[in-house]
């Protein structure tokens, strides 16, 4: 996910290769060189496969929990990386970034509240269930990025093996549209204007009814919520907030 506010041009989480981020930085205008930051929610491969290399190449400093940096070879690295801890506020120029522990099978991972002069944003992906501390944490952010994995039937009776079945729907695993729909009405007040709904399962899972779960969980607040849905394929162009 790419992110521009008060002049920071932030990418959070680096999943692609290097190149296939650069093509897609590119086709939003972006230039790589010009970014200031790279923030790893956790080191597993669809949210960090890239983030060494596109750092080396473009001198862009990376953020990440210190078991996250050190997972993925980043604790030594040029700029020096800076480390997020759980619960403590991070200044990077005028934002300032709250890494918030998240339950999920990584070394230390966490979902972020990112504030910046402009408004505030919430991202959390990759989550067994969403703790109370999450949800509070995430409150009242203008824009909220959660992750709608699968939809409890279709991973049922899918073909994924009857092991991975149990950990994508484990505590430490990934959020179902139902358990995503509940965290997102807890987190969403008046101040939030777009919902974005991320990392759904190509297999388990289809855009109308993470949608629908969300609508009807947030009730007569959905009219005043932009709703989308992350793409994996193209990638969905600029939200603007
Ligand atoms: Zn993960
Ligand atoms: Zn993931």
């Amino acid at each position: 996910m790419y992110l521009e506010a008060s002049g920071l041009r932030v990418l959070v989480d680096a999943g692609f290769s290097c190149r296939e981020m650069e093509a897609r930085l590119a086709a939003l205008g972006v230039d790589p060189a010009a970014l200031d930051l790279i923030l790893l929610s956790h080191e597993h491969g669809d949210h960090a496969r890239g983030a060494a290399r596109f750092a080396r190449r473009f001198g862009c400093t990376v953020a990440g929990t210190a078991a996250t940096l050190r997972c993925l070879g980043l604790s030594r690295v040029s700029p020096r990386p800076l480390t997020v801890e759980s619960g403590r506020a991070l200044r990077v120029g005028s934002w300032i970034v709250t890494g918030v522990a998240v339950p999920h099978d990584a070394a230390d991972p966490v979902a972020f509240r990112l504030d910046t002069p402009e408004g505030s944003i919430g991202y959390a992906l990759d989550l067994g269930h969403a703790p109370e501390p999450v949800v509070r944490n995430l409150e009242g952010c203008q824009v909220l990025i959660v992750e709608s994995n699968h939809d409890p039937d279709l991973l049922e009776q899918g073909p994924y093996p009857r092991e991975l079945k149990q950990r994508l729907k484990g505590p430490r695993g990934h959020l179902s549209n139902g358990e995503a729909a509940e965290f997102i009405a807890g987190a969403a007040t008046r101040e939030t204007r777009n919902l974005v709904l991320a990392h759904l399962s190509r297999t388990n899972n289809r855009a109308d009814l993470a949608l629908l779960s969300a609508h009807r969980a947030l009730g007569k607040q959905s009219g005043s919520i932009r709703m989308s849905v992350a793409e994996q394929g193209p990638g969905n162009g600029w939200i603007e907030s």
